[in-house]
Parts: C-alpha cells; structure tokens; sequence
C-alpha cells in the first residue's frame, strides 16, 4: 500500500473549458454563474481530514446547480475523457485494496452527490477497482473510520506491513499474523490504516490468500528439500514483489517472511515430505 504519483492537472483551465463548450444553454448559463464559487471550492479542497466538520458546501443552492455539476463527470468532451483515462492509468493494482488489478472505475473522495463541486476536481479522482468503489460509495470522511486519501495522506514508504508465520504441528498448518509496525506509521498513520483495512475486510482477505499461497509456493519448489535453497527461492520473488508494488504490499510482506524465517521453512518442508 502506497501512495499514487498524481497528475498535474490544470483544474480551473478543465473547467473553464468545459463550460465554455457546454452545449445546452441553460446548463451553460447555470455553470457560468456558478464558477467562481466552484473554483473557490478548488482552493479550499479540504486536505486536514481531521477537521471536517465545519466543511461548507460552497456553491449549490439548488438542484439544477447539482445536477450540472454532477453532469460534467459524464461530459464526453475530450478534456473530461483524457484525464479520466490518465487516472486510471495510474495504477496497476488498486490502490484501496491493493488486491484487484482490475482498476477500472474512479471514486470521488467527497462523493459528487455531496459535494457535486468536486465532481471533476482531479484531486477528488482516485483511481480504484469497482468492489471498493461500491463498498466505499458516498462515505464521508468526517464519517467514524475513514477511508485512506492516496493523493494526500502520507504513507511511509518504509517497511510498516509485517507477516509473522509459525508451523502449527498440532494441526498440520502455517498461523499467521499480520502486524502493522507503530514506531513507522505513528499512532494516527496506523489508526487510519487499521480504519481502512476494516472497512474494506481487508485483513482476512490477505490473510485467506496469503494460507493458499503458501501451500501453493511449496509446489513452485519441484521438490526441493534444503531450506536455504527454499528461502533463496523465496527471497527472488520478495524482490520481484517489492520491485513492483513497494515493502507494504502483502504479498512483499509473505515472501519477506518467507525468505527469512528459516524455522518455519523447515517445519514447512518436513510436514510436507515426511
Ligand atoms: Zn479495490
């Protein structure tokens, strides 16, 4: 888990363009009206989640407002296409779950039915897999637990996801625990993170896949029985893993573990073969 490089984007210039090729007149005069409160929103786009609750949702008094601005999400001018497609192409894996590589759907951080004024604001555009975007659907972020802000919270790059592993003879089976490290993250870096993964399940999601994983890697040896030879093997496909999605992916964690832990490796290997 890491956070997205975003794109520069000339917000105000994206606005003003796409008002000014805005072809139904009424929604043009609607817009026109209504810009610079929009582009005072822009400047006030609330980056200090902790002190939400005042939050002014500055521009729309009516309906007609919030549907024109809610419409310019879906616009099909050419500007709106682009850097939807520049968004999405971010990412290779999405960044709420940090599981589904199938990134296709964009989730307004303040949802556009709140806060329509966001609706094409690119620092509200984060790029995600369509799972998350429907389970995080219009959540606030003043709202209990919430949800990780990838353009703007900073999440340290250094190692904080851990994977602790122990053969269980009595039943035969790795036990494993995840641990997130507090001397890195910091007590509200982990609470958010905690928040996060709560909201999205994600603890035992990793943890289902990482106890097939394991099972599955013992295959990917052909039968090789020495442990250092193992977690050599092992330690190639921590680096690949840390190479592509950083020191906090899950999966970098395991074969961390996995390349390190030579006890575990052992008990692993004997249960198999003897
Ligand atoms: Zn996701």
């Amino acid at each position: 888990m890491k956070n997205v490089e975003k794109n520069l984007y000339d917000d105000c210039g994206v606005l003003h363009h796409i008002i000014n090729s805005t072809k139904n007149k009424q929604r043009k005069e609607t817009l026109s009206r209504i810009e610079s409160n929009i582009l005072l929103a822009y400047n006030q786009y609330p980056t200090d989640f902790t002190a939400l609750n005042g939050i002014k949702r500055s521009c729309c008094n009516n309906d007609d407002e919030r549907q024109s601005l809610i419409k310019l999400y879906n616009s099909r001018a050419k500007i709106i296409k682009k850097m939807k497609k520049e968004i999405l192409n971010k990412v290779a894996l999405c960044p709420y779950c940090y599981y589904a590589n199938t990134v296709d759907t964009i989730d307004h951080f303040f949802p556009k039915s709140i806060f329509p004024e966001y609706s094409i604001y690119s620092f509200n555009l984060i790029p995600c897999c369509s799972k998350c975007n429907r389970i995080k659907s219009d959540t606030l972020p003043s709202s209990g637990k919430r949800y990780i802000h990838f353009y703007v919270d900073p999440i340290p790059d250094k190692k904080w996801f851990y994977v602790k592993l122990a053969w269980n003879a009595a039943y035969d089976r790795a036990d494993l625990d995840i641990t997130l490290d507090s001397t890195v993250l910091g007590t509200d870096m982990k609470k958010l993170i905690m928040g996060h993964f709560d909201n999205l399940k994600l603890l035992s999601k990793y943890e289902k896949e990482m106890v097939h994983l394991i099972s599955d890697s013992m295959e990917s040896l052909n039968g090789e029985r020495d442990v250092d030879r193992c977690c050599w093997h092992f330690s190639i496909r921590y680096n690949d893993e840390k190479k592509n999605y950083g020191e906090n992916y899950y999966l970098t964690a395991l074969f961390h573990e996995l390349s390190t832990n030579h006890e575990f490796v052992k008990n692993m290997i004997q249960s198999v073969y003897d």
